[in-house]
């Protein structure tokens, strides 16, 4: 009997210098199954991240929208500016949406975010009962919905939420990019 061959060292078998924020989905990505509307959300997400920018924060932007399709809530990550580590997009349209709501569950909501939630904001979605969770670019660093952990959708908890993820991926990307190439 002929013994089969080794397998080759295949093409793609080094993988590049891992980079922050992962901008595969940048070149030949099949279509994404989002509609008008959330790219319109995400635009929005993504003018909140580059006011945040401009603040001299990481640029991150986030859009929280009712189940009837309302605005509730926009805000950008501003840690510095507020020197509170919790003050992230996610959180500011959170705090926002629930004063107002007067309840701090959220059901029935999307948030859209530029990148992807880290472990502190992917919990808080899950308490707060968000419903979908849409963000741009994954953060490979500290991305804890698909990256470094699956905390937003585990079998492990008592809700999931839905996560879709790659709308205006590259926009985010080059945002977070230039910011970053900027203070090197
Ligand atoms: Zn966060």
């Amino acid at each position: 009997m002929k013994s089969a061959h080794k397998p080759g060292r295949g093409a793609g078998a080094r993988q590049p210098t891992r980079i922050t924020i992962e901008m595969t989905r940048m070149a030949g990505a099949p279509p994404l199954p989002f509609s008008t509307a959330d790219e319109s959300f995400m635009r929005i997400a993504l003018e909140a991240a580059a006011v945040a920018a401009a603040e001299g924060e990481v640029p991150v932007g986030a859009v929280l929208v009712s189940r009837a399709g309302e605005i509730l809530a926009v805000g950008r990550n501003q840690p510095i500016g507020r020197r509170d580590p919790s003050a992230h997009a996610e959180i500011a349209v959170l705090r926002e949406a629930a004063a107002k709501a007067g309840n701090y569950r959220l059901p029935g909501a999307t948030i859209y975010v530029t990148l992807e939630p880290c472990v502190m904001c992917a919990g808080a979605l899950v308490i707060a009962r968000i419903e979908r969770l849409v963000f741009a670019a994954r953060d490979l660093r500290f991305g804890a919905v698909r990256s470094k952990f699956q905390l937003a959708d585990s079998p492990l908890l008592n809700h999931r939420v839905r996560v879709e993820e790659g709308l205006l991926a590259a926009e985010a990307a080059v945002l977070l990019a230039r910011f970053f190439e900027g203070r090197r």
